[in-house]
Formats: C-alpha cells, structure tokens, sequence
C-alpha cells in the first residue's frame, strides 16, 4: 500500500494536547488505522474527543481509514452539545470516578463535595484501568497513555495542576454541579456516612468534643467519627470556595 495523505483538524482546547498547539495536522499514513489510533498517535486520548468526523461524516473510533481523508475532530462541549447529538462519542453525566496515585487533594475535595471517588494510591496502571472498566467509572488522571487504552471507557485529563482548579474542571466536564452533597461521604475511604447516637461513639471522643458537640457521623466501612468540629470550619470555607467559583465562572 503507498502511503497517503490524511488531514486532521482539532476543534476547541484539542490543540492543546498537541505538541506544536496547531489545529491541523498533515500526516502520511503507510497503512490502515483506526481513527482512535490515529488520534491518539497526535497525543490525545479518545476520553478527550467528543466527535469525530470524516469527509463531514461522524464515525466512531473503529473507523478504520485507508485512503486519502479529511478528519474533523472536536472535544466535549462545555455548553452543551448542539449539533450530531446521536453521534457524540463521550457522556457527560458520569457520577463515578476513579482517580490515579497523584491525585490526592482533588480526591479529598470530591469527597467533601460527596463524589464518589475510588483512590487507591499503590495500585498500578492496569488495577487503574480495570477499576475503571469493571465499575464503570471514569478515570480520573495526569497520565495521558492510561487514558489511551481502548477498555477505559470514561474518562478526563486534569488540565490544570491546581486542586481547586482540578475540581472545578470535574465538575463542569461531568456536570456535577446539581449533583453535589457536600458532608455526606468519608474523606478517608469513599463511603456514605451514616448518622450516630452519641453514646454509640463517646468512648472515643476527646473530653471537650464530648462536652460541646450532640450530632456525629459515623463511616461505617473505617469507622472514623464527623461531628462539627474546629476542622469543620475550614471544610466548609472549602465547599464555599468551590461553589462560588463554580458559579462564578459558568
Ligand atoms: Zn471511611
């Protein structure tokens, strides 16, 4: 097979995954690909493209291109998807997450948001990538290869390397906005908290906790003990911060 010519051109933020932060990219291919293949060989993951087109044709990613070719491709939208609505290739409204060993502020703040968010610091890159295929979850991470493989499903690519700035992306890329509730999963390991009688936790309480504080909350998986706190405080400094900047920005 000679080689021939395909045309890419990256719509949106795509350019910024591309190391020369061009739209278009000319490239001689000198055998069949798919177009997930070739997308990625210009350094996007396929989490990150929304749309793709061919010859003004949407395809998916098996699409597998042999000839001479012009490839639209587009990112997930942030205001909504207004055209080729049926043949969008990423959902927006993911309400599970896995998040890779460096993350571990933004995991903190999604808890406190009450995400669910499995973290998991010593696992590896394939314990990463079957969490996310077996639970369907969508991989949350910095590493644009793990996102590259074909079973991850769901997926985003923290732009920023700021937590407050990490959450805000999750937040807007999934929608999460309405879907927040704040104080209601452990920070330690994911799990919903469930109220407690104060008598139930009083023998592991500090003496003035126990004195000044009625309404605790317990994590029924490791059993660590919410009440409202000193430290309370700054958590909900936090939620605020997050939701003001939430708002202010949409
Ligand atoms: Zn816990």
């Amino acid at each position: 097979m000679s080689p021939f010519p395909i045309r890419l051109t990256f719509h949106g933020d795509l350019p910024f995954f591309l190391e020369a932060k061009v739209s278009t990219v000319e490239r001689q291919l000198s055998e069949k690909a798919s177009v997930k293949d070739v997308i990625e060989a210009c350094g996007i993951p396929h989490t990150e493209v929304d749309l793709v087109l061919v010859n003004g044709q949407p395809v998916d990613f098996g699409f597998v291109i042999g000839g001479e070719l012009v490839i639209d491709v587009y990112p997930v939208e942030s205001q909504g998807v207004t055209s080729f609505a049926e043949n969008r290739l990423q959902v927006r409204n993911v309400r599970k997450f896995v998040a890779d060993g460096h993350l571990g502020k933004l995991v903190r703040d999604l808890r406190l948001l009450g995400v669910d968010v499995v973290y998991d610091p010593p696992a590896d890159d394939r314990q990463l990538v079957s969490i996310a295929s077996d639970e369907h979850r969508a991989l949350l991470t910095r590493d644009r290869r793990l996102l590259m493989h074909a079973i991850v499903r769901h997926g985003y690519y923290l732009r920023s390397q700021d937590p407050l700035e990490q959450t805000l992306e999750v937040l807007r890329r999934f929608d999460l906005g309405s879907a927040l509730a704040p104080f209601t999963r452990c920070l330690r390991c994911n799990a919903l908290l469930e109220s407690v009688d104060k008598a139930q936790v009083v023998d592991r309480l500090e003496p003035l906790t126990k004195k000044y504080y009625e309404k605790f909350r317990r994590c029924p998986q490791c059993g660590q003990v919410y009440w409202s706190g000193s430290h309370f405080d700054k958590l909900r400094a936090r939620v605020e911060t997050v939701r003001a900047s939430l708002t202010g920005q949409s």
